[in-house]
């Protein structure tokens, strides 16, 4: 594979060739911006999901779990900036009527698709506006939430009251974000509708810098708990001129994507920007009073925000990888192999189980045993019996299943065991059947 924009189109068509991920609407031409998750991208996508959610809310003690309303009133938005200013400039071609982001096109002034002159441009507002209730005017007026995060500041005085958290604390959420995007692209990066993990963090404004290093730190682990490559991530620290209107200091975590170095996560000290507009838009007095010190303030925020669909690319793109291997049928053969060296932590299945032949009922059932075995240990085991060998092998590599369990004439007349397959080296070991679910927890990184 030569060119970089291949390796994307490669993972686009692997991902629909498999089940992962496929164009939204596909049967009516598709809707722009917009993909459907298969079985393999749902499961890839839940496991970023749960590894996301242990970290940051299972397994701490101030870190509270929410699920808002895509729908809010629209005051939020006036509140937040987003109404007025939630902004791309757009630009139109005086020929082809083509639109462009004014500030993702190398010369504002020339139609990258025709060459023709380009309009003057405009602010384009992308949210997306619907109306609720049967009424249509502008006291219905709504939008699709643009950020998840809003959703986490109009419940701030619930969490207190309810929860009686003390400083600093956070909230988190994982769900769907809207926006109405210009230019929608490459693939899952750039959608008009996606999902974000978010949390606000809660903290005492003399702490904002403590808090920040420390989410900075967190925000690695999770990429390494994801197996995202440490070299192909990069730290920017976002300059005042191109933070958000909120932000006091942003660094973005950036990503190699196939077309470019690009944002994969942002971490942002929003102050008490949302609180505060909050409180001074809905009358609600969203200040925190803190015990010990006898003083009453608005807490500032940090926010670690993750996009899951930008992780499911960023996952894809460092685990697409092409290869030379002997084929099973003949050593001497060399093949192109394409596999997903995926984490096990992410992978859609951890083992895959094979009867060597399709066709003997005795190594059918034998096999049938040995995967209720493993799938009670490890649910996310699949049993595979389709084509030969080879083209079992091939499909869980495509689909990033790190081991592979075939049970061949071996096992029902000598009694030695099951072969283990390993998915990156392509490697085989004779394991017993008693040892085998240990050797597979061990592998996959599980000790349970
Ligand atoms: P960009 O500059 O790429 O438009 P942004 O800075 O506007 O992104 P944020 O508002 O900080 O993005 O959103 C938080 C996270 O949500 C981003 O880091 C990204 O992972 C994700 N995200 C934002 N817009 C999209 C989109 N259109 N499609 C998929 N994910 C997105």
């Amino acid at each position: 594979m030569n060119k970089k924009e291949d390796k994307l189109d490669a993972i686009v068509a692997l991902s629909k060739r498999r089940g992962f991920v496929f164009q939204g609407s596909e049967i009516y031409g598709g809707l722009a911006g917009t993909w459907d998750y298969g079985p393999l991208g749902i499961a890839l996508k839940r496991n970023i999901q749960n590894i996301w959610w242990k970290r940051f809310v299972d397994d701490r003690t101030d870190m509270f779990g929410v699920d808002a309303a895509i729908l809010m009133n629209q005051k939020v938005w006036q509140a937040s900036g987003h109404a007025s200013g939630f902004s791309d400039p757009l630009v139109e071609c005086k020929k082809c009527k083509h639109t462009f982001r004014a500030d993702q096109i190398a010369d504002p002034k020339k139609c990258p698709d025709c060459g023709s002159e380009l309009g003057s441009g405009k602010q384009f507002n992308m949210m997306f506006e619907t109306q609720v209730g049967v009424v249509k005017d502008e006291s219905s007026k709504s939008y699709l939430r643009p950020e998840t995060a809003q959703g986490m500041f109009v419940n701030f005085k619930n969490i207190i009251d309810t929860q009686h958290p003390k400083l600093p604390f956070g909230m988190a959420q994982v769900g769907k974000a809207f926006r109405n995007e210009i230019a929608p692209r490459d693939f899952l990066f750039r959608a008009r509708e996606f999902e974000q993990m978010e949390i606000e963090y809660f903290v005492n404004p003399k702490e904002w810098e403590k808090s920040f290093e420390y989410f900075r730190e967190q925000m690695k682990g999770f990429m390494k708990d994801v197996g995202l490559t440490d070299s192909k991530v990069y730290e920017l620290e976002v300059l005042e001129a191109d933070r958000a209107h909120y932000s006091k200091r942003t660094i973005d975590f950036e990503y190699e994507f196939p077309f470019g170095k690009k944002e994969l996560y942002g971490l942002a000290y929003r102050g008490d920007f949302d609180l505060k507009q909050h409180s001074d838009f809905s009358k609600v007095d969203l200040s925190y009073y803190d015990e010990e010190k006898k003083e009453r303030f608005i807490p500032h925020c940090i926010e670690p925000s993750f996009g899951l669909d930008r992780t499911v690319l960023a996952i894809l793109c460092d685990a697409y990888t092409e290869d030379e291997m002997g084929s099973e049928k003949d050593s001497e053969e060399k093949e192109k192999r394409v596999f997903l060296k995926l984490h096990p932590s992410v992978a859609p299945f951890k083992v895959a189980v094979f009867p060597l032949l399709r066709n003997k009922p005795e190594l059918i059932k034998k096999a049938e045993e040995i995967f209720k075995t493993i799938k009670k240990e490890i649910p996310a085991t699949v049993f595979d019996d389709n084509g030969n060998i080879g083209k079992r092998y091939r499909r869980q590599d495509e689909i990033g299943t790190p081991l592979c369990v075939t049970i061949d004439f071996e096992t029902i007349e000598k009694g030695t065991g099951v072969t283990v397959r390993d998915r990156d080296s392509g490697k085989q070991e004779r394991i017993g059947e008693v040892e085998l679910i240990q050797y597979l927890l061990k592998k996959i990184n599980r000790t349970n």
